[in-house]
């Protein structure tokens, strides 16, 4: 069936796993589709749960990128509303530029809908903050080199410099690379890790805390090897501290636009 304008392809954030996890957005596009091809098992839940009866479902997960383009322009032509279902949000390693570009080749409208990432979902389920005042007010969002080369300046050695925030993708086989880069970057064995598999999947989300020294066993003794965020962070564990910097914005003593110093 071929319509007289090609539809749109919307490439939606699925978020971490949690279907509920999805934006509002997200979803009544997922429900108004077509056509929905998702990236593999993780967001296979959301496709499923929210497709309207009669929806093309293709999981892309034994296509190469000419056959997912070649699929979403097919599909473009019969339907309206083409979803490409991502994980976490698409512009976090998710080949969105490189997907995008051969539609806009061929004419065809595309828009993104962001998503919950899951270096955001990990934090989450640990109920720790990526942020504290005067502890770091930056975070790195990052992963160490596996087949995919790491561009000049950006290996985790030297990122781990700066003492923020790390959250470090698609790296827990190289959980040693993550662990080399630290120590060269002077973190010491003590420093606190976080590593979260399958963060929001009801019923199989584990949360493992360590240090630098122990964190490798730690996912060993637990079975962790994939679909997982490692976290190294000075801000981990803070719930816990004797002592916390206020932030200012909620300080009594502070004056901002909406509320004057009480003290
Ligand atoms: N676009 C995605 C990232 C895709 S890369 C996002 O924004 O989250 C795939 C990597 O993301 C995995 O190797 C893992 O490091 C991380 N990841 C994805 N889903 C995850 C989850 N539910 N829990 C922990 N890590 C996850």
């Amino acid at each position: 069936m071929t319509q007289p304008h090609p539809g749109k392809i919307w490439f939606v954030g699925a978020g971490p796993g949690d279907p509920e996890l999805i934006t509002v957005k997200g979803r009544n596009l997922l429900a108004q589709a077509g056509a929905i091809l998702y990236a593999g098992s993780l967001v296979d839940r959301a496709a499923t749960l929210y497709a309207p009866p009669g929806c093309v479902v293709r999981d892309s997960k034994d296509m190469t990128l000419e056959d997912m383009t070649a699929w979403l322009l097919e599909q473009a032509h019969a339907n309206a509303v083409v979803v490409r279902l991502q994980t976490g949000d698409p512009a976090l390693y998710g080949a969105l530029i490189e997907l995008a570009r051969p539609l806009a080749a061929a004419g065809i409208e595309w828009a993104v809908v962001p998503g919950v990432s899951s270096a955001m979902a990990s934090m989450a389920a640990a109920g720790e903050s990526m942020t504290l005042p005067e502890v770091t007010q930056t975070v790195i969002l990052t992963r160490v080199e596996g087949r995919t080369p790491m561009p000049d300046g950006e290996d985790l050695a030297s990122l781990a410099t700066h003492r923020t925030t790390l959250c470090i993708f698609l790296s827990i086989t190289l959980l040693h690379k993550v662990e080399t880069a630290l120590r060269a970057a002077g973190w010491p064995e003590d420093a606190p890790m976080l590593v979260v598999h399958k963060a929001s999947w009801p019923g199989e989300e584990k949360i493992l805390r360590g240090t630098l020294a122990d964190i490798k066993a730690r996912c060993r003794a637990a079975g962790v090897a994939s679909q997982a965020m490692i976290v190294a962070s000075p801000t981990l564990g803070a719930l816990h501290w004797e002592t916390l910097v206020r932030s200012k914005l909620y300080d009594p003593t502070f004056t901002h636009r909406f509320r004057k110093a009480s003290a």
